[in-house]
């Protein structure tokens, strides 16, 4: 496949960087993923906005404005063929001539890779078919900037591996007996008849689907509230939904070897893939 690399578009086995590198030493970088179906960016002002948010928080100066990103986003889709792609960004603070904690004085170039990498077909797109997945619950061992789409992802690799290891296909976090999100996901119940998701805060990371299935929920006029879900709540929830740019919105049938419910995708969750759906065939011409 073709990836782009600081400045030029090669073949995956071509691009390489240095060992220097502060991504490969210290993980000291931010990522952003940016689905596109039909060769279309899905909420692709929504998914900058992020990344912009994240660089400025982690002080990495943005090589790019939002034009540039677009363009090299766009080229790399039609490079690998179009359709439904998944833009993979990643930005580093560069390769400084040694290794020290603190910024390299002077600066050094960010250092800006992006791939691409195919979209398999979400549970959504298929409502009346769709069997849930399964999810186990663990301690968030996180740190305490969740809110930043940051490159150090070890914690959230090592949950995600927990849950694979049971045969599931997420790990929902809980800290202090609150959920925060999944280990790659955010995390949306079903509670007397209402749709729960906790609110945005340094805890978690704001996801765009989550937030479009807020919109769609206002729009819809769904019975909606943001607030903190505890384990209590979540372990009798009548549904339980993960929410990822690349999964969509995916309904949790068992939990920790419990039925989440009856066992099978909610009536609710019916409601809202169609919706989301819908949202999206619209707006990338499918
Ligand atoms: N939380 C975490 C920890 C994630 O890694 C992701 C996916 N990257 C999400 C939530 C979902 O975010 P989005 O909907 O923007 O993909």
């Amino acid at each position: 496949s073709q990836v782009y690399l600081n400045g030029a578009f090669m073949a995956l086995e071509e691009a390489r960087i240095s060992p220097m590198d502060r991504g490969f030493l210290f993980a000291d970088g931010i990522y952003e993923v940016v689905p596109a179906y039909n060769s279309v960016l899905f909420r692709f002002d929504e998914h900058l906005e992020r990344l912009e948010r994240s660089l400025r928080e982690v002080e990495i100066r943005n090589p790019h404005d939002r034009q540039q990103w677009q363009v090299l986003c766009e080229e790399l889709i039609e490079r690998n063929g179009g359709g439904n792609l998944s833009v993979y960004l990643q930005i580093t603070r560069g390769a400084a001539t040694k290794r020290d904690h603190a910024f390299p004085e002077p600066p050094v170039a960010a250092t800006v890779f992006m791939m691409t990498s195919p979209i398999a077909v979400p549970a959504a797109d298929s409502p009346d078919t769709a069997s849930g997945g399964k999810a186990i619950t663990r301690d968030d061992t996180r740190w305490a900037r969740c809110d930043i789409k940051s490159i150090s992802l070890l914690p959230n690799s090592l949950l995600r591996q927990q849950a694979v290891s049971a045969g599931a296909m997420e790990a929902i976090l809980l800290h202090d007996g609150f959920v925060t999100e999944g280990s790659a996901s955010n995390v949306f119940i079903v509670h007397d008849g209402v749709i729960v998701t906790p609110p945005k805060n340094h805890a978690i990371l704001g996801g765009i689907t989550r937030d479009l299935i807020v919109e769609l929920c206002g729009q819809h006029g769904l019975p909606f509230a943001e607030r903190e879900i505890t384990e209590a709540e979540l372990r009798q929830a009548d549904e339980i939904w993960i929410t990822s740019s690349t999964r969509e919105v995916v309904p949790i049938t068992q939990l920790n070897e419990a039925a989440v419910g009856d066992g099978k995708p909610g009536a609710m969750w019916k409601t809202v893939a169609r919706h989301y759906v819908d949202f999206k065939r619209r707006l990338c011409g499918l």
